[in-house]
Formats: structure tokens, sequence, C-alpha cells
């Protein structure tokens, strides 16, 4: 099925429409990607659907698209179960979606461990921050093992009518001479044949190093840090059914449980750190931790002394124009992961892009369904925004180097998070991702800055200390200002920038 009340007769029709249009398609683009004439893989398939990766994204997708009656056809170079340490913890507006896909069924027994908050460790001091109840029941986000959250989402894709899966990696997306992209060339993983899938859409689905990507934008990651990741066995976290968040010296390092026996621990490094020192500076991190996680930490290295490690990136999401094809996932759009956001924007994108594609009343009609698309890029900004924003403002907050005006943010923040029922709760919201309206995180970032001004020019206010504060009014909105344009957020990006330069010309005043 194509669209909107499509029959297995008009998805039949299609497919022969789309074979007879191919056929002179792929004799003149033979040998198009490179400078010899090669010969055109042979096309061994045909779809209403291609999707280039069965990561979560990918293979949920599938699933749902398949069960929608479209004609779907998933590659992925790897089906065994992938041993990773990112998407590990699914926020509470993450499982919402998951569930409103129809989905919910992958994460049931896997051994996932409800997460009711966070625990945040700051110097001394730790407090514990539950998701705010709603409609009277509490929300819950959820924690596993990677690589079985996946395999699930996989056997939903694989036992969807209609779609096919294939153990194949995908070389290029395949184009005409105009640039519409008409599906991608593969080379099997069992007998290293080469092929070719045509299809009216295809969907990259291929990660953070995603090779489709670079057909479709110029925009590239950039790494901001690395996680490197330690597996704490029969550990007794602080606070059970809780995310933690040690707001360390330099960077932040998150732990939550995963299993019934074992916790993830995610050491945020600075691009600063050479590979060669991660060892000694995990272990100079330890000393930071709380009793229990401490233990757990130094056990874990010594079990296994090979370090795991994932770059951290940012990926702003810039919109494809590109008939014919849609990147999506951490091929489109990546934020820092401390606040593990990264499926929860993934699936609601997918989601999002489900409902648009039933709009569409005939998928063969490229042109119609890029035109349904270009509302995607507006439409996602209510999901993603806030997240993508929340991600990366805390990051710079709490990795602040080379600005001596953020730590004051930093105790701000942490205080904040105490103050009252209301800071508490509409942060919780908004790391859960239950709340992503971007006015209600602009409103809370500012009020954690004008917190941390009342804090510096009280109680007597000296004017060393007002110009303090200014600094630290003008270093918060360095922070969110350029995250908030990233995000075209402009109506939000509240200080013009002419006022940014006027910081500059009272620092140099003072110096
Ligand atoms: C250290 C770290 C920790 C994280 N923790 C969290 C967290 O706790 N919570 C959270 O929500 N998010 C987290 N994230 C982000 C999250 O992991 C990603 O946002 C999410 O996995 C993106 O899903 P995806 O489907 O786009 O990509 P992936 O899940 O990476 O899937 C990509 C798939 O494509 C396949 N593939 C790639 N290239 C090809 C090819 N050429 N041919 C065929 N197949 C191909 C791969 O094998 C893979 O299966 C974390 C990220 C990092 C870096």
């Amino acid at each position: 099925m194509a669209g909107r009340g499509s029959t297995s007769e008009a998805a039949r029709e299609r497919t022969a429409r789309l074979l007879a249009q191919m056929a002179p398609v792929a004799a003149a683009t033979a040998g198009s990607s490179g400078r010899r004439k090669t010969a055109a893989p042979p096309v061994t398939h045909t779809a209403d659907v291609c999707i280039v990766g069965a990561g979560v994204l990918g293979a949920a997708l599938a699933a749902v698209l398949g069960r929608k009656g479209y004609t779907v056809v998933v590659l992925e170079r790897d089906w065994s179960e992938p041993n990773r340490i990112v998407g590990e913890l699914l926020q509470p507006g993450g499982l919402r979606v998951l569930r409103e896909l129809g989905l919910g069924e992958a994460v049931e027994g896997i051994d996932g461990q409800a997460i009711e908050g966070y625990g945040v460790f700051y110097g001394e001091e730790a407090v514990r921050l539950p998701y705010p109840p709603e409609a009277g029941e509490a929300p819950m986000g959820i924690a596993f093992h990677h690589g079985r959250f996946v395999m699930g989402l996989r056997k939903a894709a694989r036992e969807a009518p209609g779609v096919t899966a294939l153990a194949a990696t995908v070389n290029r997306m395949w184009e005409d001479e105009e640039g519409t992209v008409l599906g991608v060339d593969y080379t099997s993983k069992d007998d290293g044949s080469k092929g070719r899938i045509n299809a009216w859409l295809t969907i990259a689905c291929d990660g953070f190093a995603s090779r489709a990507r670079k057909l479709l934008t110029k925009t590239k990651p950039a790494k901001t840090s690395t996680f490197l990741a330690l597996e704490l066995e029969d550990v007794e976290l602080p606070f059970p059914n809780s995310g933690h968040v040690i707001l360390a010296d330099p960077s932040p390092i998150l732990c939550y449980p995963i299993g019934s026996r074992e916790a993830r621990m995610l050491i945020d490094i600075p691009n600063s750190v050479p590979g060669k020192e991660y060892g000694e500076y995990v272990r100079a991190m330890t000393e930071q931790m709380p009793p229990a996680l401490r233990a757990g930490a130094l056990a874990a290295l010594e079990k296994s002394p090979k370090l795991r490690t994932m770059p951290n990136s940012y990926l702003p999401a810039v919109p494809e124009r590109k008939l014919g094809a849609i990147a999506l996932g951490d091929s489109f759009n990546m934020r820092h992961p401390l606040t593990g956001a990264g499926m929860t924007v993934a699936l609601a994108d997918g989601k999002l892009l489900v409902e648009l594609l039933g709009e569409v009343d005939d998928l063969s009609d490229r042109k119609a369904t890029a035109k349904k698309l270009k509302s995607f890029y507006t439409l996602r900004k209510e999901h993603a925004s806030t997240a993508n924003v929340l991600a990366n403002a805390l990051y710079a907050v709490f990795a602040a180097r080379d600005n001596e005006y953020l730590p004051f943010m930093q105790d701000a923040c942490f205080e904040y998070f105490k103050l009252n029922r209301i800071t508490r709760d509409g942060t919780m919201s908004l790391l859960g991702l239950l709340d992503t309206r971007p006015y209600v995180l602009v409103s809370h970032f500012f009020a954690v800055a004008a917190y941390a001004i009342v804090k510096t020019v009280l109680p007597l206010p000296y004017p060393t200390r007002i110009a303090q504060a200014f600094h630290i009014l003008m270093s918060a909105t360095r922070v969110i200002k350029p995250l908030l344009d990233n995000e075209n957020v402009t109506a939000l990006a509240l200080l013009p920038n002419s006022l940014l330069g006027i910081e500059a010309s009272i620092s140099d005043f003072m110096k």
C-alpha cells in the first residue's frame, strides 16, 4: 500500500509501474557513481519503501509501515544482537511514543528496569527528582540492554506483513540524472553479491556514521566529547529505579540500571584528553563518585580493562530537499546523550513521518510525497527542538571550561532543582520529554540564570557584583541562543546580538 485506502492490487500496479520506470533509468545511470563505467547491479527487489539500517528507528519504521500495508525492504549489515553502549534509557516521553506506535512489546521480557526519575549528585549533596505525576499517574521510563531492545524491534519488523529483511551493507543511494533517489545499491552479507533495490521512498536510518547522509546534506556531525562505558555488576544504586547524574568536575557522569544485576556507567571525557590517557582519567574521576558507584566502577575496570568508548556528537537538523529520500534518526540529527533523548526524538520523528505518509494519496508521485514531507521539518520542532536544546545546554553549562561565570549557573541549577515543586516538576517534565514546549525550556533556563544573579548580587549589590551578574546573564544567553538559532526557534532567542556586543565593551572597560 502506498497511500490512503490502497489495495494490494493497487500495490501490484504501482510495482509494475516502478519496474517499467526503472528499466530505462537504470540503463542510463549505469556507472554514474564512479569515473569508470561499471554495470549497474541487478535489481533484486522492488518496494514502496526502502529502509537503510535496522537499528532503533529503522526496525521500528519497518514494523509500523509493514503493518500499515506498505511493501518495505529493510537492509541491515548485521542482524545479530548489537552489543553497544548507546540507547539504553528510554525517557517516559519515548516510552509513550513507542506504545503509540504499537511497539510496546519490544520492551517486554528483556529484564528492562523501570525508571521513575533521577538522582543528582553535586559536591557533597544529592537530591532525588521524580518525574512529576500526570493525571494522578507517575510516568515511567525504562532502561535495558540496547541489543535486547533492538532485537525486539527487529522481531516486530520481520513479522510485519510486506517486510523483506536483507542482510546487506548499503553502498550508496542510486539516483537518476535529475538527482531523484530511486533506491539503493548493496552488497549481500550472505554471498558478497551486489544488488539494487528500487523504491518510491528511501529512508536512511543508518545511524551516527551514516553513509547515506552524505548524499542528502552537507552538514557534518561535530564531536562534543566521548563517553567511556563501564558495566557495573551487583551494585546497590543510591537511588533505586533512577538515573544517576554526578555533576562532576570537569564534566558529568551518568549511571542507570540496565538489568536486574547490571548498571551502565557513562563517564564523559572532554576532547582535550588524549585517548591513551583515558584509563588514568577515569580512575581519577572515580574519586568524585558516591562510594557504592566508585567501588562498582573500580571493580568493572579491574574485570574488563579494555575500555569501551563512543563519540558524543552534535548534528543540527537541516532539512533535506532530495526527491525520493529522507534521512532520520542519528543520520539526520544528534544531540549530547547526557539527557538520554536520542531514541525518543528518533521514534517521534518516525511516528510523524508515518502520519504524513498516511496523508499521501499515491506514494509513486514523488513530488507529492516531497511536498507533504516539507511540513515534517516544521512539525518535528514540537518534539525535537526542546530535547536538542536541553541536552546541549545542560552539557554546555555542566561541562563549562574557559568560562568563569557558568559555574554560577551550575550552583544555581542544582539549587533550582531543589527549590520548590514548580521548579523541580518543571525541569523533570522537560528531562522526561513529557513537556516539549520550547518556551517552557527557555523560561526555566532564564529562571536559573535569574536565580544565579540574585544569589550573586544579594545581600549587597556592589558594582563588581552587578557586573558579575551581567556576565552571568550574557554567558547563559551565549549558551542557549545559538542552540535555539540552530533549531530555528528564533522568536524565543530573547536577547539581541547587540546586547552581547555591549557585554564585550563592558569587559574591555573593566579591564
Ligand atoms: C554514548 C551514547 C549513549 C546514548 N544513550 C542514549 C540513551 O540512554 N537514551 C537515548 O534515548 N539515546 C541515547 N543515545 C542516542 C541513541 O543511541 C541514538 O539516538 C539511537 O540509537 C538512534 O537510532 P538510529 O536508528 O538512528 O541509529 P542506530 O540505532 O545506530 O542504528 C543504525 C543501524 O544502521 C545499520 N547500518 C549502518 N550503516 C549501514 C549500511 N551501510 N548498510 C546497512 N546497515 C547499516 C547499523 O548496523 C545499525 O543497526 C546515546 C548515544 C550515545 C553516543
